[in-house]
Protein backbone atom coordinates (compact mmCIF):
# COMPACT_ATOMS: atom_id res chain seq x y z
CA UNK A 1 0.00 0.00 0.00
CA UNK A 2 1.51 3.36 -0.88
CA UNK A 3 1.10 5.77 1.37
CA UNK A 4 1.70 8.92 -0.98
CA UNK A 5 2.95 7.67 -4.39
CA UNK A 6 4.99 11.19 -5.08
CA UNK A 7 7.27 11.38 -1.99
CA UNK A 8 7.88 7.70 -2.46
CA UNK A 9 9.05 8.27 -6.09
CA UNK A 10 11.28 11.10 -4.70
CA UNK A 11 12.86 8.78 -2.32
CA UNK A 12 13.12 5.94 -5.37
CA UNK A 13 15.03 8.47 -7.40
CA UNK A 14 17.19 9.59 -5.08
CA UNK A 15 18.03 6.22 -3.85
CA UNK A 16 18.68 5.09 -7.93
CA UNK A 17 20.77 8.26 -8.09
CA UNK A 18 22.61 7.26 -5.32
CA UNK A 19 22.94 3.76 -6.21
CA UNK A 20 24.39 4.74 -10.15
CA UNK A 21 26.60 7.43 -9.25
CA UNK A 22 27.98 6.24 -5.40
CA UNK A 23 27.55 2.87 -4.68
CA UNK A 24 28.17 0.88 -8.04
CA UNK A 25 31.31 3.08 -8.82
CA UNK A 26 32.77 2.25 -5.29
CA UNK A 27 32.01 -1.94 -5.96
CA UNK A 28 35.65 -2.89 -6.35
CA UNK A 29 37.28 -0.96 -3.68
CA UNK A 30 34.33 -2.86 -1.83
CA UNK A 31 34.89 -6.38 -2.59
CA UNK A 32 39.14 -5.90 -2.77
CA UNK A 33 39.03 -4.11 0.58
CA UNK A 34 36.14 -6.11 2.03
CA UNK A 35 34.85 -3.31 4.07
CA UNK A 36 32.16 -0.55 3.21
CA UNK A 37 34.07 2.57 3.63
CA UNK A 38 33.38 4.83 6.36
CA UNK A 39 32.18 7.84 4.30
CA UNK A 40 29.18 5.92 2.77
CA UNK A 41 27.80 4.54 6.11
CA UNK A 42 27.84 8.24 6.68
CA UNK A 43 26.16 8.47 3.53
CA UNK A 44 23.80 6.27 4.15
CA UNK A 45 22.71 7.46 8.03
CA UNK A 46 22.11 10.91 6.69
CA UNK A 47 19.53 9.14 3.57
CA UNK A 48 17.70 7.50 6.62
CA UNK A 49 18.36 4.39 5.09
CA UNK A 50 18.99 2.47 8.41
CA UNK A 51 15.69 2.96 9.42
CA UNK A 52 13.81 2.30 6.10
CA UNK A 53 11.19 0.12 7.90
CA UNK A 54 11.26 1.37 11.46
CA UNK A 55 7.82 3.70 12.17
CA UNK A 56 8.18 7.39 11.85
CA UNK A 57 7.94 8.01 15.70
CA UNK A 58 10.93 5.95 16.30
CA UNK A 59 12.72 8.19 13.75
CA UNK A 60 12.87 5.88 10.74
CA UNK A 61 10.49 6.77 7.22
CA UNK A 62 8.08 3.45 8.22
CA UNK A 63 7.84 2.54 4.76
CA UNK A 64 5.12 -0.60 3.91
CA UNK A 65 5.86 -3.80 2.47
CA UNK A 66 4.91 -2.27 -1.24
CA UNK A 67 7.61 0.59 -0.58
CA UNK A 68 9.92 -1.33 1.06
CA UNK A 69 10.07 -3.98 -2.20
CA UNK A 70 10.34 -1.09 -4.28
CA UNK A 71 13.63 0.17 -2.56
CA UNK A 72 14.77 -3.27 -2.40
CA UNK A 73 14.31 -3.38 -6.24
CA UNK A 74 16.68 -0.21 -6.73
CA UNK A 75 19.42 -1.74 -3.90
CA UNK A 76 19.51 -4.75 -5.29
CA UNK A 77 21.74 -3.01 -7.83
CA UNK A 78 24.27 -2.58 -6.37
CA UNK A 79 27.46 -5.37 -4.19
CA UNK A 80 24.62 -6.65 -1.88
CA UNK A 81 27.32 -5.80 1.03
CA UNK A 82 25.95 -2.12 1.13
CA UNK A 83 22.42 -3.35 1.89
CA UNK A 84 23.50 -6.25 3.94
CA UNK A 85 25.02 -3.40 5.89
CA UNK A 86 21.63 -1.64 6.40
CA UNK A 87 19.64 -4.92 6.11
CA UNK A 88 19.85 -5.83 9.80
CA UNK A 89 18.49 -2.61 11.16
CA UNK A 90 15.72 -2.71 8.91
CA UNK A 91 15.04 -6.46 8.81
CA UNK A 92 15.83 -8.99 11.31
CA UNK A 93 17.73 -7.43 13.78
CA UNK A 94 14.94 -4.80 14.49
CA UNK A 95 11.47 -6.37 13.26
CA UNK A 96 11.27 -8.91 16.59
CA UNK A 97 11.83 -6.13 19.08
CA UNK A 98 9.08 -3.43 16.76
CA UNK A 99 6.83 -6.14 16.74
CA UNK A 100 7.05 -7.76 20.05
CA UNK A 101 8.91 -6.00 22.81
CA UNK A 102 7.98 -4.16 25.51
CA UNK A 103 7.14 -0.06 25.32
CA UNK A 104 10.38 0.19 26.76
CA UNK A 105 12.76 -2.26 24.46
CA UNK A 106 11.20 -0.49 21.83
CA UNK A 107 12.28 3.19 23.38
CA UNK A 108 15.37 2.13 23.97
CA UNK A 109 16.78 0.55 20.70
CA UNK A 110 14.82 1.85 17.89
CA UNK A 111 15.64 5.41 17.75
CA UNK A 112 19.49 4.45 17.80
CA UNK A 113 18.76 1.22 15.21
CA UNK A 114 16.77 3.70 12.66
CA UNK A 115 19.41 6.78 13.19
CA UNK A 116 21.97 3.83 12.69
CA UNK A 117 24.27 4.91 15.47
CA UNK A 118 23.62 1.02 16.36
CA UNK A 119 23.77 -1.98 14.55
CA UNK A 120 21.88 -5.24 15.31
CA UNK A 121 22.12 -8.98 14.34
CA UNK A 122 19.82 -11.60 14.62
CA UNK A 123 21.00 -15.16 16.19
CA UNK A 124 18.87 -17.60 15.41
CA UNK A 125 21.34 -20.21 13.82
CA UNK A 126 23.28 -22.78 14.98
CA UNK A 127 26.34 -25.50 14.20
CA UNK A 128 23.60 -27.65 14.73
CA UNK A 129 20.29 -26.18 13.89
CA UNK A 130 20.08 -24.38 10.97
CA UNK A 131 16.77 -25.06 8.68
CA UNK A 132 15.56 -27.06 11.88
CA UNK A 133 15.67 -24.01 13.86
CA UNK A 134 13.45 -25.21 16.55
CA UNK A 135 16.23 -27.83 17.40
CA UNK A 136 18.09 -25.17 18.50
CA UNK A 137 20.06 -25.68 21.96
CA UNK A 138 21.28 -22.07 23.36
CA UNK A 139 20.02 -22.21 26.65
CA UNK A 140 18.39 -19.59 28.77
CA UNK A 141 17.83 -20.28 32.44
CA UNK A 142 16.72 -17.88 34.44
CA UNK A 143 18.59 -17.03 37.57
CA UNK A 144 16.93 -13.76 39.77
CA UNK A 145 16.70 -10.91 37.81
CA UNK A 146 19.10 -12.36 34.81
CA UNK A 147 18.87 -15.20 32.55
CA UNK A 148 22.36 -17.32 32.08
CA UNK A 149 23.01 -18.14 28.48
CA UNK A 150 25.25 -20.70 26.96
CA UNK A 151 25.59 -21.56 23.23
CA UNK A 152 26.99 -20.71 20.16
CA UNK A 153 25.28 -18.45 16.61
CA UNK A 154 26.40 -19.09 14.06
CA UNK A 155 27.00 -17.14 10.22
CA UNK A 156 25.69 -14.44 11.97
CA UNK A 157 25.50 -11.32 9.59
CA UNK A 158 26.80 -7.61 11.20
CA UNK A 159 27.86 -9.79 14.49
CA UNK A 160 31.35 -8.12 14.17
CA UNK A 161 29.50 -4.81 14.13
CA UNK A 162 26.49 -5.08 16.32
CA UNK A 163 25.85 -3.04 19.27
CA UNK A 164 22.93 -5.87 20.28
CA UNK A 165 22.20 -9.18 19.24
CA UNK A 166 18.27 -10.55 19.32
CA UNK A 167 19.46 -13.92 20.69
CA UNK A 168 16.67 -17.11 19.90
CA UNK A 169 17.43 -19.57 23.25
CA UNK A 170 15.47 -22.35 25.13
CA UNK A 171 14.13 -21.13 28.82
CA UNK A 172 12.72 -24.24 28.81
CA UNK A 173 15.02 -27.05 28.09
CA UNK A 174 12.17 -29.89 29.12
CA UNK A 175 10.03 -28.05 25.69
CA UNK A 176 12.36 -29.84 23.06
CA UNK A 177 10.46 -27.65 19.88
CA UNK A 178 9.64 -24.29 19.28
CA UNK A 179 7.62 -23.69 22.83
CA UNK A 180 10.70 -24.00 24.76
CA UNK A 181 12.19 -20.70 22.99
CA UNK A 182 12.83 -17.47 24.24
CA UNK A 183 14.19 -14.22 22.50
CA UNK A 184 16.34 -11.92 24.03
CA UNK A 185 18.03 -8.36 23.13
CA UNK A 186 21.93 -8.73 24.45
CA UNK A 187 24.07 -5.92 24.44
CA UNK A 188 27.68 -6.49 23.13
CA UNK A 189 29.97 -6.29 26.01
CA UNK A 190 27.65 -8.30 28.09
CA UNK A 191 30.40 -10.51 29.85
CA UNK A 192 30.15 -13.57 28.61
CA UNK A 193 29.68 -12.52 25.15
CA UNK A 194 32.16 -13.23 22.15
CA UNK A 195 32.64 -13.23 18.73
CA UNK A 196 33.86 -15.98 16.23
CA UNK A 197 36.43 -15.37 13.71
CA UNK A 198 35.04 -13.91 10.66
CA UNK A 199 33.76 -16.48 7.99
CA UNK A 200 35.48 -16.54 4.83
CA UNK A 201 32.69 -16.42 2.33
CA UNK A 202 32.23 -17.44 -1.64
CA UNK A 203 30.81 -13.97 -2.25
CA UNK A 204 29.38 -10.73 -0.26
CA UNK A 205 32.61 -9.04 0.36
CA UNK A 206 32.34 -6.42 2.58
CA UNK A 207 29.65 -7.87 4.51
CA UNK A 208 31.13 -9.74 7.66
CA UNK A 209 29.48 -12.66 9.44
CA UNK A 210 30.72 -14.80 12.35
CA UNK A 211 29.95 -16.82 15.42
CA UNK A 212 28.65 -15.33 18.40
CA UNK A 213 29.58 -17.10 21.36
CA UNK A 214 27.79 -17.60 25.08
CA UNK A 215 29.47 -19.06 27.89
CA UNK A 216 27.71 -18.08 31.31
CA UNK A 217 26.28 -14.79 29.80
CA UNK A 218 24.21 -12.57 32.54
CA UNK A 219 21.45 -11.34 30.88
CA UNK A 220 19.38 -9.49 32.49
CA UNK A 221 15.55 -10.19 32.66
CA UNK A 222 14.01 -6.91 31.38
CA UNK A 223 16.01 -7.79 28.31
CA UNK A 224 13.24 -10.75 27.24
CA UNK A 225 11.62 -9.56 24.35
CA UNK A 226 7.85 -8.75 25.43
CA UNK A 227 8.93 -10.26 28.74
CA UNK A 228 6.86 -13.27 27.76
CA UNK A 229 8.55 -16.95 27.66
CA UNK A 230 8.09 -19.43 25.14
CA UNK A 231 7.43 -17.14 22.15
CA UNK A 232 10.60 -16.37 20.69
CA UNK A 233 10.36 -18.87 17.65
CA UNK A 234 6.94 -17.06 16.60
CA UNK A 235 8.92 -13.62 17.08
CA UNK A 236 11.38 -14.96 14.67
CA UNK A 237 9.03 -16.79 12.24
CA UNK A 238 6.84 -13.26 12.12
CA UNK A 239 10.30 -11.94 11.10
CA UNK A 240 11.55 -13.71 8.65
CA UNK A 241 8.47 -13.89 6.52
CA UNK A 242 8.84 -10.16 6.44
CA UNK A 243 12.66 -10.32 5.20
CA UNK A 244 11.54 -13.22 2.76
CA UNK A 245 9.77 -10.72 0.69
CA UNK A 246 12.88 -8.98 0.88
CA UNK A 247 15.68 -10.84 0.14
CA UNK A 248 13.14 -11.90 -3.04
CA UNK A 249 13.02 -8.36 -4.19
CA UNK A 250 16.95 -8.23 -3.46
CA UNK A 251 17.08 -10.80 -6.10
CA UNK A 252 15.17 -8.95 -8.70
CA UNK A 253 17.19 -5.80 -8.47
CA UNK A 254 20.24 -8.08 -8.75
CA UNK A 255 18.82 -10.02 -11.70
CA UNK A 256 17.79 -6.76 -13.56
CA UNK A 257 21.75 -5.11 -13.23
CA UNK A 258 23.18 -8.76 -14.31
CA UNK A 259 20.63 -8.44 -17.37
CA UNK A 260 21.33 -4.53 -17.96
CA UNK A 261 24.83 -5.37 -18.25
CA UNK A 262 24.80 -8.56 -19.84
CA UNK A 263 22.69 -6.97 -22.83
CA UNK A 264 25.27 -3.59 -22.95
CA UNK A 265 27.92 -6.14 -23.26
CA UNK A 266 25.64 -8.12 -25.86
CA UNK A 267 25.70 -4.80 -27.76
CA UNK A 268 29.29 -3.98 -27.99
CA UNK A 269 30.58 -7.66 -28.45
CA UNK A 270 31.24 -8.43 -31.83
CA UNK A 271 31.57 -11.94 -33.43
CA UNK A 272 31.30 -13.13 -36.68
CA UNK A 273 31.49 -9.28 -37.57
CA UNK A 274 28.13 -8.61 -35.76
CA UNK A 275 27.67 -7.98 -32.36
CA UNK A 276 26.59 -11.02 -30.47
CA UNK A 277 22.64 -9.59 -29.01
CA UNK A 278 21.71 -10.18 -33.06
CA UNK A 279 22.44 -13.99 -32.61
CA UNK A 280 19.28 -15.48 -31.80
CA UNK A 281 20.47 -17.85 -29.02
CA UNK A 282 22.02 -14.74 -27.59
CA UNK A 283 18.41 -12.91 -27.82
CA UNK A 284 16.42 -16.57 -26.30
CA UNK A 285 18.97 -15.97 -22.87
CA UNK A 286 17.77 -12.06 -23.10
CA UNK A 287 14.55 -12.67 -23.08
CA UNK A 288 14.16 -15.48 -20.86
CA UNK A 289 15.79 -13.37 -18.11
CA UNK A 290 13.63 -10.91 -18.75
CA UNK A 291 9.99 -12.51 -18.63
CA UNK A 292 11.77 -14.15 -15.84
CA UNK A 293 12.07 -10.44 -14.04
CA UNK A 294 8.80 -9.29 -14.62
CA UNK A 295 7.12 -12.51 -13.90
CA UNK A 296 9.01 -12.01 -10.38
CA UNK A 297 8.66 -8.63 -9.94
CA UNK A 298 4.72 -9.07 -10.32
CA UNK A 299 4.60 -12.26 -7.72
CA UNK A 300 6.84 -9.83 -5.17
CA UNK A 301 4.11 -6.90 -5.71
CA UNK A 302 1.28 -8.93 -5.09
CA UNK A 303 2.72 -10.02 -1.70
CA UNK A 304 3.61 -7.11 -0.50
CA UNK A 305 0.54 -5.82 -1.88
CA UNK A 306 -1.62 -8.66 0.35
CA UNK A 307 0.57 -7.95 3.54
CA UNK A 308 -0.02 -4.75 3.40
CA UNK A 309 -3.85 -5.22 3.27
CA UNK A 310 -3.48 -7.29 6.29
CA UNK A 311 -3.77 -10.70 4.94
CA UNK A 312 -1.39 -13.36 5.94
CA UNK A 313 1.41 -14.09 3.37
CA UNK A 314 3.48 -17.08 4.93
CA UNK A 315 2.82 -18.66 1.44
CA UNK A 316 3.16 -15.96 -0.83
CA UNK A 317 6.06 -14.45 0.75
CA UNK A 318 7.28 -18.43 0.71
CA UNK A 319 6.55 -18.58 -3.40
CA UNK A 320 8.43 -15.15 -4.26
CA UNK A 321 11.32 -16.01 -2.03
CA UNK A 322 11.93 -19.82 -4.14
CA UNK A 323 10.93 -18.18 -7.45
CA UNK A 324 12.62 -14.89 -7.56
CA UNK A 325 15.71 -16.32 -5.97
CA UNK A 326 16.03 -19.23 -8.00
CA UNK A 327 15.13 -17.02 -11.29
CA UNK A 328 18.15 -14.88 -9.73
CA UNK A 329 20.66 -18.00 -9.81
CA UNK A 330 19.31 -18.56 -13.56
CA UNK A 331 19.83 -15.15 -14.64
CA UNK A 332 23.26 -15.17 -13.33
CA UNK A 333 24.45 -18.06 -15.06
CA UNK A 334 22.71 -16.56 -18.26
CA UNK A 335 24.54 -13.38 -18.09
CA UNK A 336 28.02 -15.39 -17.57
CA UNK A 337 27.39 -17.09 -20.38
CA UNK A 338 26.69 -13.94 -22.75
CA UNK A 339 29.78 -12.50 -21.49
CA UNK A 340 31.57 -15.75 -22.47
CA UNK A 341 35.15 -16.07 -21.18
CA UNK A 342 34.63 -12.05 -20.05
CA UNK A 343 31.89 -13.47 -17.70
CA UNK A 344 34.62 -15.78 -16.13
CA UNK A 345 37.51 -13.30 -14.84
CA UNK A 346 36.60 -10.68 -12.36
CA UNK A 347 37.27 -7.25 -14.94
CA UNK A 348 33.22 -7.87 -15.13
CA UNK A 349 30.78 -7.04 -11.97
CA UNK A 350 29.36 -10.35 -13.34
CA UNK A 351 31.64 -12.66 -12.02
CA UNK A 352 31.45 -11.14 -8.61
CA UNK A 353 27.49 -10.71 -8.81
CA UNK A 354 27.56 -14.37 -9.62
CA UNK A 355 28.85 -15.83 -6.35
CA UNK A 356 26.86 -13.13 -4.65
CA UNK A 357 23.67 -14.32 -5.62
CA UNK A 358 24.26 -17.75 -4.48
CA UNK A 359 23.90 -16.96 -1.29
CA UNK A 360 20.00 -15.61 -1.86
CA UNK A 361 18.55 -19.30 -2.55
CA UNK A 362 20.49 -20.35 1.50
CA UNK A 363 20.08 -18.08 3.73
CA UNK A 364 16.55 -16.71 5.33
CA UNK A 365 15.26 -20.21 4.71
CA UNK A 366 16.81 -21.89 1.71
CA UNK A 367 14.23 -22.90 -1.38
CA UNK A 368 13.77 -26.28 0.19
CA UNK A 369 12.66 -24.75 3.59
CA UNK A 370 10.30 -22.21 1.21
CA UNK A 371 8.91 -25.50 -0.73
CA UNK A 372 8.20 -27.40 2.61
CA UNK A 373 6.64 -24.45 3.97
CA UNK A 374 4.16 -24.01 0.52
CA UNK A 375 3.30 -27.59 1.00
CA UNK A 376 2.66 -27.71 4.45
CA UNK A 377 0.29 -24.67 4.01
CA UNK A 378 -1.63 -26.10 0.75
CA UNK A 379 -1.88 -29.38 2.76
CA UNK A 380 -3.45 -27.22 6.00
CA UNK A 381 -5.79 -25.45 3.79
CA UNK A 382 -7.31 -28.43 2.03
CA UNK A 383 -7.94 -30.11 5.49
CA UNK A 384 -10.01 -27.40 7.06
C1 LIG B 1 26.33 -15.38 4.63
C2 LIG B 1 25.29 -15.93 5.58
C3 LIG B 1 24.61 -15.07 6.41
C4 LIG B 1 23.70 -15.57 7.35
N1 LIG B 1 23.12 -14.70 8.25
C5 LIG B 1 22.39 -15.23 9.29
C6 LIG B 1 21.93 -14.39 10.35
O1 LIG B 1 22.15 -13.17 10.35
N2 LIG B 1 21.26 -14.97 11.37
C7 LIG B 1 20.99 -16.30 11.41
O2 LIG B 1 20.38 -16.76 12.38
N3 LIG B 1 21.39 -17.12 10.40
C8 LIG B 1 22.10 -16.63 9.36
N4 LIG B 1 22.55 -17.44 8.36
C9 LIG B 1 22.24 -18.87 8.42
C10 LIG B 1 21.28 -19.33 7.33
O3 LIG B 1 19.99 -18.85 7.58
C11 LIG B 1 21.37 -20.87 7.29
O4 LIG B 1 22.64 -21.17 6.72
C12 LIG B 1 20.26 -21.50 6.48
O5 LIG B 1 19.02 -21.34 7.13
C13 LIG B 1 20.50 -23.00 6.24
O6 LIG B 1 20.87 -23.66 7.39
P1 LIG B 1 22.19 -24.59 7.37
O7 LIG B 1 23.29 -23.77 6.81
O8 LIG B 1 22.38 -25.15 8.72
O9 LIG B 1 21.87 -25.72 6.34
P2 LIG B 1 21.10 -27.10 6.65
O10 LIG B 1 19.86 -26.83 7.39
O11 LIG B 1 22.07 -28.06 7.23
O12 LIG B 1 20.72 -27.55 5.18
C14 LIG B 1 21.60 -28.25 4.32
C15 LIG B 1 20.79 -28.69 3.09
O13 LIG B 1 19.74 -29.59 3.50
C16 LIG B 1 18.49 -29.08 3.07
N5 LIG B 1 17.45 -29.46 4.04
C17 LIG B 1 17.45 -29.27 5.37
N6 LIG B 1 16.32 -29.74 5.90
C18 LIG B 1 15.58 -30.25 4.89
C19 LIG B 1 14.30 -30.86 4.79
N7 LIG B 1 13.52 -31.05 5.86
N8 LIG B 1 13.87 -31.26 3.57
C20 LIG B 1 14.63 -31.07 2.47
N9 LIG B 1 15.84 -30.49 2.49
C21 LIG B 1 16.30 -30.07 3.69
C22 LIG B 1 18.67 -27.58 2.95
O14 LIG B 1 17.71 -26.99 2.09
C23 LIG B 1 20.08 -27.51 2.40
O15 LIG B 1 20.04 -27.72 1.02
C24 LIG B 1 23.42 -16.96 7.39
C25 LIG B 1 24.07 -17.82 6.50
C26 LIG B 1 25.01 -17.33 5.61
C27 LIG B 1 25.74 -18.30 4.73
Amino acid sequence: MIRDTETLQILLDSLRQFVGEVLIPRENEVAETDMIPEDIVERMREMGLFGLTLPEEFGGLGVTMEEEVNIAFELGRTSPAFRSYIGTNNGIGSIGILLDGTPEQKHNYLPKLASGKLLSAFCLTEPDAGSDAASLKTTALRNGEHYILNGTKRFITNAPHAGIYTVMARTNPEIKGAGGISAFIVERGTPGVSLGKPDHKMGHKGAHTCDVIFENAQVPASQLIGGIEGVGFKTAMKVLDKGRLHIAALSIGAAQRMLDDALGYALERKQFGKPIAEFQLIQAMLADSKAEIYAARCMVLDAARLRDNGHNVSTEASCAKMFSTEMCGRVADRCVQIHGGAGYVSEYAIERFYRDVRLFRIYEGTTQIQQLVIAKNMIRDAQR
